[in-house]
């Protein structure tokens, strides 16, 4: 059943796996949604993109991503309202995103009508795997891989871009534990934070597994250079809240650039709130904690939208967060959620009709 678009391939399944799929004891990341894209650059350019049903490739094992790690990545989201309406949230943002990763990693960057279209077809053909729901959502993970056969340690001249979409459901983000890193780093100056490239997040793995030895449950990381300033956590940007003021780090090339983060700063900016968004000491929040001023941690990310901090580790002291009735993170959680279920007014055109 191929079908010819101007811009893709099309071969839809013959036979959807929706009703394999246990909704309600779903677990992240184990399902796929029927169909999935791909996209080869071959001889200098991208050829035209293919939407197929969601299956393995192979490769041979030569490949150059399985020997120096050139891969990038996305992470977005659709919902669906109750209309069935299906939405995206900037997703122009993660494609400019994408395309800053690739450039760093030596990628060739993807062009924007292929993405459009193939998300836009994809949401299209899976749309009942969009559940609706507080919650609920379809997650997207565009990614793209350097297929060059050749063990050479050098950049590939073949790369396959793709998009595989899972469904995510409603679960309640229970607060975490933090450790504040000292001892290991995620990037340095002049390196690939501020890129999603795969490695970054292999590397976080053993000093997490550390962390969470020790009964917590993610990490802060800290400038590599003195440990001094708060970055960001494995997956999410970080917010403080010192009595009313919030803060967060300014992005550079260590952070990841988030989308879910500059969403809360324009939101708190359009409520009038005090944002100060320039490095944050480690000091600041020490002392901040002892005089009982800091009311909040929160992770910023589009994989759960807001994570409530309970408390956090610094040089083997713990400290507790206080519970807030009036949370700045609960009440930006829901200003998100409400613009991407389309229950409220979307007043920075975020969202993105399918
Ligand atoms: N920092 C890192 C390192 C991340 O991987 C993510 C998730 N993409 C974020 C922050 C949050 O970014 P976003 O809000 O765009 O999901």
């Amino acid at each position: 059943m191929s079908q010819l678009n101007s811009l893709l391939n099309i071969t839809k399944t013959k036979k959807s796996r929706l009703e394999e799929v246990d909704f309600d004891n779903l677990q992240f990341g184990k399902n796929y949604a029927d169909h999935m894209m791909y996209c080869d650059y071959i001889d200098g350019e991208w050829q035209k993109p293919v939407i197929a049903p969601y299956g393995p490739m192979s490769f041979e094992p030569s490949v150059k991503v399985f020997h120096y790690g050139q891969a990038v990545f996305e992470g977005m989201k659709a919902f669906k309202d109750d209309h069935d309406d299906v939405w995206l949230f900037r997703p122009e943002d993660n494609l400019n995103r994408i395309n800053i990763s690739s450039k760093r990693m030596a990628i060739p960057e993807f062009p924007k009508e292929y993405f459009m279209e193939s998300l836009k077809t994809l949401m299209q053909l899976d749309k009942d795997w969009v559940k609706k729901g507080q919650g609920n959502s379809l997650y997207i993970r565009p990614f793209a891989i350097a297929t060059e056969p050749g063990v050479s340690a050098s950049e590939s001249n073949q790369y396959r871009f793709m998009i595989i979409t899972c469904p995510a459901k409603a679960y309640y983000s229970k607060p975490v534990k933090v450790l504040i890193a000292q001892d290991y780093s995620r990037s340095a100056d002049g390196g690939v934070g501020y890129a999603k490239a795969a490695g970054n997040y292999g590397a976080q793995f053993y000093p997490t597994k550390l962390a969470k030895e020790k009964g917590l449950d993610q990490i802060i990381w800290t400038d590599a250079n003195t440990h001094q300033y708060m970055e960001e956590a494995g997956t999410m940007n970080i917010f403080f809240r010192i009595n009313d003021k919030l803060l967060t780090a300014p992005t550079n090339d260590r952070i990841l650039d988030g989308i879910t983060r500059r969403s809360i700063i324009q939101l708190a900016k359009d409520e009038g709130l005090d944002v100060e968004i320039d490095r944050v000491e480690v000091k600041r929040i020490i002392d901040a904690a002892k005089a009982g001023e800091l009311k909040e941690i929160f992770g910023a990310g589009t994989a759960a939208t807001i994570v409530a901090v309970e408390g956090f580790e610094y040089d083997d002291t713990y400290y507790d967060l206080p519970e807030m009735k009036d949370s700045f993170g609960m009440h930006f959680k829901k200003r998100l959620q409400d613009i991407q279920y389309n229950r409220a007014e979307d007043p920075h055109n975020w969202r993105f009709k399918i």
